[in-house]
């Protein structure tokens, strides 16, 4: 038996007074596909930005394919070259135009030349549909092709797990379809990946599990289709029926 690609063991968060992550565990296989549903301010944010890092749990140990890559003495930047991040706000760099979003990275964290970062960006903004405007900056673009220049810079870094923090909810309504699509290209792709989303279209369609946060603890877990038909708690139920 292989590793999993992700396994989360006993995470803590607490910001002063206030607890966030109450003791979460859970394991993603290669290729698994994971909604991770919840009212706002149940934690969802913090547990991604835990497994990449960009917050410092209190306690807990993440392992990712196979390796610990939490508390001290692991390497944040080789983590984070692993673990691609796309942010609701799209968190573009406004001054670059989407190559040149795309070839930073590229060049700074994987040390590649000029040319080389160039072709890699190319490659990912035609496979995001977006290969006619490499040239545009982010005022240019409308919200749903800047989440695709996000999703592509992530990609290009190839990355084993990809983290989705509410990727569509910045996004007029008929946007969003077009994230939506290139994230499910993605998880036909065979790309592990744990998403933040209320759109349970795409969890009906993409995904193979959905775990349902509150207060800080996974309360329920399962295939989507199973916690909108048979959810066995009722806070489960009382969400999903809010937000469908
Ligand atoms: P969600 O993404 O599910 O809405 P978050 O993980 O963003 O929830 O937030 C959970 C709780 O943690 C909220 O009460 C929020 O105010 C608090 N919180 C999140 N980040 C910080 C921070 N950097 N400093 C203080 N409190 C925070
Ligand atoms: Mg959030």
């Amino acid at each position: 038996m292989s590793d999993p690609l992700l396994r989360v063991e006993d995470l803590h968060k607490s910001y002063g007074d206030e607890t966030v992550l109450r003791g979460i565990d859970f394991e993603l296989e290669r290729g698994d596909v994971e909604i991770l549903s919840g009212p706002s301010g149940s934690g969802k944010s913090t547990l991604l930005r835990c497994v990449n890092r960009l917050t410092e749990p209190d306690s807990g140990t993440i392992y990712l394919d196979g390796e610990r890559v939490s508390g001290a003495g692991t390497d944040v930047n080789e983590l984070r070259r692993q673990v691609g991040m796309v942010f609701q706000d799209f968190n573009l760099f406004l001054h670059l135009t989407a190559a040149e979003n795309i070839t930073l990275g590229l060049r700074r964290v994987k040390g590649l030349g000029k040319a080389e970062a160039r072709e890699r960006a190319m490659e990912h903004l035609d496979r995001v549909g977006l290969a006619d405007q490499a040239g545009s900056y982010p005022a240019e673009l409308s919200g749903g092709q800047k989440q695709r220049v996000g999703i592509a810079r992530a990609l290009a870094m190839d990355p084993k797990l990809m983290l989705f923090d509410e990727p569509t909810s910045a996004l007029d309504p008929e946007l969003v379809g077009e994230v939506t699509s290139v994230m499910r290209e993605l998880a036909d792709e065979g790309m592990t990946m744990l998403v933040v989303t209320h759109e349970m279209g795409f969890a009906r369609e993409a995904a193979s599990r959905m775990m349902f946060l509150d207060q800080g603890q996974i309360v329920e877990r399962g295939p989507p289709e199973q916690l909108f038909q048979h959810p066995e708690q009722a806070r489960t139920a009382e969400f999903l029926q809010r937000i469908t």
